[in-house]
């Protein structure tokens, strides 16, 4: 098995982060392209690092020892605590294929079955600026957990 590395890169356009391994780009929240000028704001080996410092990254300066303080001795992300996000989050995973790929239409017709008007576009954003997914190509995206 490879060694597998992940970077988080913050969009120049959109100054949001998101975890990258270096096959896309493009920004998943803007559709900038992914220059070689855009800051490369962490590496990290897990997929665990790659939520947590991508989580870490969106936040604000003066709320990041916080929230890194809060990730390291529970582990989990802040926003999993809140029962809305949770249940997407939930989403998120159960529209995943075997392989663990998700794909918009997979996740609008799961989203279809729950009577919820949210739109996978917003779930997916929200998934990934969460670092809980990682875009592979313009329409599929991997789970990292
Ligand atoms: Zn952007």
């Amino acid at each position: 098995m490879t060694k597998k590395q992940w970077v988080v890169v913050r969009c120049n356009a959109c100054r949001i982060c998101h975890g990258s391994n270096g096959r896309y780009k493009k920004c998943p929240h803007c559709g900038n392209k992914i220059g070689e000028t855009a800051e490369i704001v962490a590496t990290v080996n897990s997929d665990a690092e790659l939520r947590m410092e991508v989580a870490i990254a969106n936040t604000p300066a003066e709320l990041r020892d916080t929230l890194r303080d809060k990730l390291r001795s529970t582990d989990k992300l802040v926003s999993h605590s809140e029962p809305q996000a949770f249940k997407m989050a939930k989403w998120v995973q159960q529209s995943a294929d075997e392989n663990g790929e998700i794909t918009l239409q997979r996740l609008s017709s799961l989203i279809a079955t729950k009577n919820s008007d949210i739109a996978a576009e917003d779930l997916i954003s929200m998934a990934e600026t969460q670092g809980m997914l990682l875009r592979i190509s313009e329409n599929r995206w991997t789970l990292l957990e």
